[in-house]
C-alpha cells in the first residue's frame, strides 16, 4: 500500500512528509508564545492547485499528468519555491516542502513566503521534447498563480535552468512580454543570476564550516560523504574537495562510490555526467548502496537527494560526526531524537540549504531592478546571510537548550508567526 505524501526510505518503509512538517510546528510551538488559532494556521496551507492535464508524446499518444502548486503562506512576501518532477510527488509531499520553504525563508531573513509544486512523472524516461511540452502546459495550467509579486518558481529535484526558461518564456508570451522576474534559477542569458546554480551547494559548505568551527574541527583532510550528487550534492562535493576535505563517498538513486583515501570528485562526477551512473576507476574504489554510505564512519555526512532517508531504522547506526541537511525533509522527527541522543551535531535543512532561496532572492531583485551583480558580489553577500542565520540559530540553541533543528523552527516559525500577527486578521 503505498500512503499518500509519503517518501521511500532506504528500508522501503513510508513516511508522510506533511504529517512530519506539522510535528515540528508543534515541536517550536512548545518555545513560542503561539495561541491555538495561530499554530493552526501555521499548520494549514494557504493555496492549493491540482491540475491534470495532457501532453502530446513523442510517439503520437497523448498522457495525462497530475501537477500541484501550493502556497503554504505569504504573510512575510511573495511565495517562493522549486518545481520538482519526480514519480513520488503527490499533494502532502508538496504541502510539506511549501511549509518548509516559509520557515527557510524566514530563517535567513528573505522576503518571501513558501511555495512548491511537482508533476508526478518520471522524467528520466522522456525525450527534452517531452519534458519541454509538459512544462509548458503545466505553465499554463498555473500560470494564475505566478508572477513576480505572487509566487516565483525554482530549479528542484530532476528540474533544471533549461525547464525554469520554458517556464519563463510560456509565461511571457501569456502576459505579451518578456518576465524574467517570475522564475529564479534561470540560464545567466535569460537574466538568472552569477552564482545561482552554485548556491544551495555552497550555502551547505558554509554551514559545515560553522559547525565545523563550533566543534572545534578542521576542514583539511576532514572525512566527507554525500548521499546524491545533482545541483545540490554535486557542488558540495566541488566545494569541499576544493577546501581540502577528502569526499570519501558520494551516490546517486542507484549506487554510490566509495573511497578511504578520497575520491578524485572531478573525475568522479565527469564520469557520471557523460555516462549518467557512477563507477569505480581505481582498485581503492568500491561500490557501496545508498543505505550504507549514510552509515559510513565520516566527519560530515550530507543528505542531498529526497526526504526520509534517515529514520529511526537507521539513525542508531549514523557514525557522522556532523550531519548538514543539503536535501530536504532527510531526516525523520524520531530520527532526530536518536541523532539527539548519540551528540551528533545536525544543521538542518531550512538553514543548511537556504543558499538556493538566498541566490534566488537575489536574482529577484536583480530582474526587477534590472541590475546585474557579480558572482564575487553574489558569493559575498550569500556567505554573510548563511554565517548570520547559522549565528542566530546557534545562539537560540544554546540559550534554550534545544537541538538546532528545534531552533532554527523557533526563529523561522516565530518570524512568520510575528508577521501574521501584526498584518491581523481581513475582514
Ligand atoms: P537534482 O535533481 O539535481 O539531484 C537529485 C539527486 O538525488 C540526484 O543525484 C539523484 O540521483 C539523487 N536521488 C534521487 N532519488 C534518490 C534516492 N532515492 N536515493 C538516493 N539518491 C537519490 O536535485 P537537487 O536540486 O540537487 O535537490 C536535491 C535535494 O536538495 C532535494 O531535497 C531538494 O528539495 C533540495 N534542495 C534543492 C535546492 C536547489 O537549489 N536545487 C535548494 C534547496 C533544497
Amino acid at each position: 500500500m503505498i500512503i499518500k505524501g509519503a517518501a521511500m526510505t532506504g528500508k522501503n518503509e513510508k513516511v508522510n512528509s506533511y504529517e512530519m512538517a506539522k510535528k515540528q510546528v508543534d515541536i517550536a510551538a512548545k518555545y513560542l508564545d503561539l495561541d491555538p488559532g495561530s499554530i493552526q494556521k501555521l499548520k494549514h496551507t494557504k493555496r492549493e492547485l491540482i491540475v491534470h492535464f495532457p501532453v502530446q508524446m513523442d510517439d503520437g499518444n497523448v498522457r495525462v499528468f497530475t501537477g500541484y502548486r501550493v502556497q503554504h503562506n505569504v504573510a512575510r512576501g511573495p511565495a517562493k519555491g522549486g518545481i520538482r518532477y519526480h514519480p513520488s510527488v503527490d499533494l502532502d509531499e508538496v504541502r510539506a516542502l511549501s511549509m518548509w520553504m516559509t520557515w527557510k525563508a524566514a530563517v535567513v531573513n528573505i522576503p518571501f513566503g513558501g511555495a512548491k509544486g511537482g508533476v508526478q512523472c518520471n522524467p528520466k524516461e522522456m525525450s527534452l521534447h517531452e519534458i519541454e511540452h509538459l512544462t509548458r502546459r503545466f505553465t499554463w495550467e498555473i500560470s494564475l498563480m505566478l508572477g513576480p509579486e505572487q509566487d516565483i518558481p525554482a530549479p528542484d529535484v530532476y528540474t533544471n535552468p533549461q525547464v525554469m526558461a520554458w517556464i519563463m518564456d510560456t509565461f511571457s508570451i501569456l502576459k505579451g512580454y518578456s518576465v524574467p522576474g517570475v522564475v529564479t534559477g534561470k540560464p545567466i542569458e535569460l537574466g538568472g543570476s552569477a552564482g545561482r546554480f552554485e548556491a544551495t551547494g555552497r550555502g551547505v559548505v558554509t554551514t559545515s564550516l560553522e559547525a565545523m568551527k563550533t566543534l572545534r574541527m578542521s576542514m583539511e583532510g576532514a572525512r566527507v560523504a554525500i548521499q546524491g550528487c545533482g545541483n545540490v550534492g554535486g557542488v558540495a562535493a566541488t566545494h569541499f574537495d576544493r577546501l581540502g576535505a577528502k569526499v570519501i563517498a558520494i551516490s546517486d538513486s542507484q549506487k554510490g562510490i566509495l573511497c578511504e583515501r578520497g575520491l578524485d570528485v572531478k573525475r568522479a562526477l565527469d564520469y557520471k555526467a557523460k555516462y549518467k551512473c557512477f563507477v569505480c576507476e581505481s582498485k581503492d574504489e568500491t561500490e557501496i548502496t545508498n543505505e550504507e554510505l549514510l552509515e559510513l564512519k565520516c566527519d560530515v555526512l550530507v543528505p542531498a537527494a529526497i526526504e526520509n532517508q534517515i529514520t529511526e531504522k537507521n539513525a542508531p547506526r549514523i557514525k557522522a560526526k556532523i550531519i548538514v541537511e543539503g536535501a530536504n525533509g532527510p531526516t525523520t522527527p524520531e530520527a532526530d531524537e536518536i541523532l539527539d541522543d548519540k551528540g551528533i551535531f545536525l544543521v538542518p535543512d531550512i538553514l543548511a540549504n537556504a543558499g538556493g532561496v538566498t541566490v534566488s532572492y537575489f536574482e529577484w531583485v536583480q530582474n526587477l531592478q534590472e541590475l546585474i551583480w557579480s558572482e564575487e558580489e553574489v558569493m559575498d553577500r550569500l556567505t554573510r546571510i548563511m554565517q548570520k542565520g547559522f549565528k542566530e540559530v546557534s545562539e537560540i540553541s544554546l540559550s534554550k537548550k534545544i537541538p538546532m533543528r528545534a531552533a532554527a523552527l523557533v526563529l523561522g516559525i516565530g518570524r512568520v508567526a510575528e508577521a501574521s500577527r501584526l498584518r491581523g486578521i481581513y475582514p
